[in-house]
């Protein structure tokens, strides 16, 4: 249908004509390909402490460099992915790579850092999910507890008594689970009470019109409290100014990850920040006077 009405444009779908959604079969194509010749790299998004704004982690997130589009945002070649199933594929690797690149960026900051990867939902569905999970962490020899993984309210609800099951197992091996996009998703807040959920993300959704927005802000509070006594850590996404770090900070939020603190990049760069802050420890003021001469 695309076809017909012409080249290069875009077609909007109505609900009328509703169906799968188009997908761009060449791009499809092109994705293939694209594992072949190793096309798709990992970035990493800083997490920061919001008092200290020490990294504390980082989110991976997947990037597509085709030769001659150019870079080729998730939103588009996600979706694909997951309705073809190289999600699976992608995705074991993305988490093998995660866990391996976290320990490096350990060894230059010195210290203990975690890693947070995203999980689509067929990824959860697929059977061998926990030998990838095994295999990522025994490869890496990173311990669980530094492994966060991301999925959404839609990925637990489509079969609830599934998800418990897996999350069951994730969590015995000490896996931290964090629920992606909070807020904006189909979902009941019984499933923080029945699932062994460790960090809710905020939506950046809810903190863009921050800290005008008196609604984002009610909602952020509640989430807030509701962290608090459920004993879960909070991550805010999407911080992308002074003010809305301030107003967050403020209010007890732990986490913060935006453009703000750092945007998505390469781990040769994360690694220059890790080992610029590990040095910009010793700051001047540490060093006592010269003595007078
Ligand atoms: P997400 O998991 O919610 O990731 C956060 C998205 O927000 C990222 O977009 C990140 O670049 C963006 N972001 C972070 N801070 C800011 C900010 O201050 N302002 C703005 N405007 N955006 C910010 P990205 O990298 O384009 O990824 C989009 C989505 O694609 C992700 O949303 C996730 O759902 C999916 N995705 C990315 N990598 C993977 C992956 O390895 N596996 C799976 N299954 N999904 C992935
Ligand atoms: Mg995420
Ligand atoms: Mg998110
Ligand atoms: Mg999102």
């Amino acid at each position: 249908r695309a076809k017909e009405t012409g080249k290069a444009r875009c077609v909007v779908y109505s609900p009328a004509q509703a169906g799968p959604p188009q997908h761009d079969i060449s791009l499809e194509a092109a994705m293939f390909q694209a594992v072949r010749e190793g096309e798709f790299l990992l970035y990493y998004q800083p997490i920061v402490d919001a008092p200290t704004r020490e990294i504390q982690g980082f989110e991976t997130l997947m990037r597509w460099k085709h030769p001659t589009l150019g870079m080729v945002p998730p939103v588009r070649f996600i979706p694909i992915a997951e309705a073809n199933g190289l999600i699976n594929l992608l995705g074991a690797w993305a988490l093998k790579a995660a866990c391996v690149q976290l320990r490096q960026f350990e060894e230059v900051a010195r210290r203990s850092l975690y890693i947070s990867v995203n999980i689509s939902p067929r990824q959860f569905r697929n059977d061998k999910f926990l030998d990838v999970l095994d295999d990522a962490l025994a490869f890496s020899g990173l311990p669980g507890e530094q492994l966060v993984l991301e999925i959404t309210e839609g990925t637990l609800m489509v079969d609830p008594v599934h998800a418990e099951a897996i999350l069951t197992k994730m969590a015995e091996r000490r896996a931290r689970i964090a629920i992606d996009d909070f807020g904006t998703g189909y979902s009941s807040l019984a499933y923080l009470k029945r699932f062994p959920i460790s960090v809710l993300k905020i939506d950046r959704a809810f903190i863009r019109d921050l800290p005008g927005s008196q609604k984002d802000g009610a909602i952020c509070s509640t989430v807030l409290d509701l962290s608090r006594h459920l004993d879960l850590s909070v991550v805010a996404e999407g911080v992308e100014t002074e003010e809305q770090m301030g107003w967050l900070n403020e209010r007890g939020c732990q986490y913060i990850q935006g453009y703000l603190t750092g945007k998505p990049m390469p781990a040769n760069v994360a690694m220059a920040a890790l080992s610029e802050s590990m040095h910009a420890k010793l700051v001047p003021q540490d060093l006592p006077a010269p003595a007078a001469a």
